[in-house]
């Protein structure tokens, strides 16, 4: 059985996000997505609501599962016995970043692959950051998120909580 993982700070889970999950539970026989405590950004969604929202995304894919981690990605790969990262490319800029932390990663163990899967086009321009912002200011977020949770992040965004 191969398992793969998604990780990132699904801050909160879009589209986009949801599109490489999908792809992924296609092509490998389990996906755990996990949601990771990034230093380097402060989330506007407390882990256990990234979760829920997750979650109830990913319903109705059966080899999907959700965890989140405070740690080592590599680390995580390993506890959870996963062959590889599937991560989402989406510009150039993803690139760069993206290349370093795999190459890094790979530093770290080298059993631990990273596989890249291109963004669909709708989606190119789509983040988590960006739908905050239209969020925020009232927006229609519709597009970029999942119909099962748009009501509850657009409620949460424009209250300011
Ligand atoms: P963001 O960069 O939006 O904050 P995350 O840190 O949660 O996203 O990213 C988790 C993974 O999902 C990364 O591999 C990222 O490249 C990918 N991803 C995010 N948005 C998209 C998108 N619109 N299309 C494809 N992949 C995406």
């Amino acid at each position: 059985m191969k398992t793969v993982v998604c990780p990132g700070s699904f801050d909160p889970i879009t589209k986009g996000h949801l599109d490489i999950i999908e792809r992924a539970a296609h092509l490998f026989d389990h996906v755990i997505v996990v949601v990771l405590q990034n230093p380097n950004k402060t989330a506007t969604f407390r882990v256990e609501e990234r979760l829920d929202f997750i979650r109830r995304t990913t319903d109705g894919l059966e080899n999907v599962s959700v965890d989140s981690y405070d740690g080592l990605l590599v680390d995580y790969v390993q506890k959870v016995g996963a062959v590889a990262v599937v991560k989402g490319l989406r510009a150039v800029t993803d690139f760069e970043y993206e290349f370093q932390m795999s190459l890094v990663n790979r530093q770290l163990c080298p059993a631990v692959d990273t596989i890249f899967l291109n963004t669909a086009q709708e989606y190119l321009y789509l983040s988590s950051s960006m739908v905050r912002q239209i969020a925020s200011f009232g927006g229609d977020i519709s597009q970029f998120v999942p119909q099962a949770i748009l009501a509850d992040i657009q409620k949460r965004l424009q209250k300011g909580n």
